[in-house]
């Protein structure tokens, strides 16, 4: 069989420095695991627009369509911050999005023990924590249209238009229910079916589509003001939770805190079944390029590496590879190593971003 196929865009700022450890990591796979990868490398970002003039030149989004995931570093920074909107280096990165049409954001908050006491909660609240946040992405009020600010009367307006169609919420909420059944079984949906009319087809779409085709998944409704208390007070009464682009952007970030740092945060971007029946696929840090400690061997790479790990789980069908390589971070981390974002008030000595991946590799 050919080997799995993985496109590399390490991007900007600290972007090239986290990869470069996931690389050694995907060296060791080939080496000590046998289980060679065959990576592209290009560019996206600033770095593109550099050499090509645009952030994400054709070839590049050519590639992206082609290989079974592509792993993206971070995109961005002062020297591009004065570019027209339409050669931005989000631009890259949104571009591969559109394209590829990855609709389903998925956000772990995993909270290592080792790490606890950095959340914002209290330690027994989120010790432990490991829940999966389900985000639509290609819809909803950030597209629906129409929209814009105008002028009625004497005064402007501004307008959106939250939009969801059927087939819309009934793929964003199969990919859910995929993900529950890898895990504990268990899905929440969240919309305000109270006050929204997408929210009220919403819970009808999601409820049809688990009756059709997911009854042995436990699925359960609560409405998204709610889920942002229950996220806050009670995080580990949830698995899955599956919502709308727009809530699922506050209660990610929401999430997000109760882990910690940044530097800790994966995520994946999934669209609709590929020909081998594994979804199209972006795995990227949730972090940004971080131009404040760019070049200074500081970055914490383990939001990157527990990137490729879920590309491990999600593209590559290697489950308990990612297992392993999660459990490695977890043992680094309980064994002391702490990158700078790491150290709390009581301060320490920090490794770097090239130890940290030594530390992981070793153990
Ligand atoms: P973007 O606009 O690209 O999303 P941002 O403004 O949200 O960027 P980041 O680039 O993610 O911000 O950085 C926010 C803060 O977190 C910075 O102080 C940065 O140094 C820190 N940070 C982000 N990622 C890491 C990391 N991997 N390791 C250590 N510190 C990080
Ligand atoms: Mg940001």
């Amino acid at each position: 069989m050919a080997n799995p196929t993985l496109l590399i865009l390490a991007g900007d700022g600290i972007g090239p420095e986290v990869m470069a450890e996931v690389k050694r990591i995907i060296t060791w796979y080939g080496d000590k695991r046998d289980m060679p990868f065959d990576v592209t490398e290009d560019l996206v970002g600033g770095c593109a627009y550099d050499k090509h003039g645009t952030p994400l030149h054709d070839d590049t989004m050519a590639k992206a369509q082609e290989v079974d995931a592509v792993l993206l570093g971070a995109v961005g920074g002062p020297a591009y911050d004065d570019l027209d909107f339409s050669v931005k280096p989000e631009r890259g990165l949104l571009r591969l999005r559109k394209e590829m049409d990855l609709f389903s954001n998925l956000r772990p908050a995993q909270c290592f023990d080792a790490l606890a006491d950095f959340s914002s909660l209290k330690r027994e609240i989120v010790a432990g924590l490991d829940i999966m946040i389900v985000r639509e992405l290609t819809s909803g009020v950030y597209f629906g249209e129409p929209r814009g600010i105008h002028t009625e009367g004497n005064e402007r307006v501004g307008v959106n238009t939250q939009r969801y169609t059927e087939s819309e919420i009934a793929r964003v909420a199969r990919s859910a229910f995929e993900l529950a059944r890898r895990r504990n079984n268990r899905v929440c949906s969240m919309e305000k079916a109270n006050v929204m009319e997408s929210g009220v087809l919403w819970r009808q779409v999601v409820t049809e589509v688990h009756a059709k085709d997911y009854a042995d998944v436990e699925l359960s409704h609560m409405y998204a003001d709610n889920g942002a208390m229950q996220l806050v007070r009670n995080p580990k009464q949830f698995d899955v939770i599956v919502t709308d682009n727009l809530f699922g952007d506050l209660l990610s970030d929401a999430a997000a805190m109760l882990t910690g740092s940044l530097g800790m945060l994966p995520s994946a971007s999934l669209g609709l079944p590929m020909a081998n029946g594994r979804p199209k696929a972006l795995y990227e840090p949730v972090h940004g390029s971080a131009p404040d400690i760019t070049g200074q061997g500081k970055a914490n790479p383990i939001a990157c590496i527990l990137s490729f790990a879920m590309a491990l789980r999600y593209s590559f069908d290697a489950g308990s590879e990612a297992d392993r390589l999660e459990a490695a971070v977890e043992k680094v981390l309980a064994d002391g190593a702490r990158t700078a974002d790491l150290l709390g008030p009581e301060g320490g000595s920090p490794i770097s971003t090239t130890q940290m991946g030594d530390a992981i590799l070793a153990a």
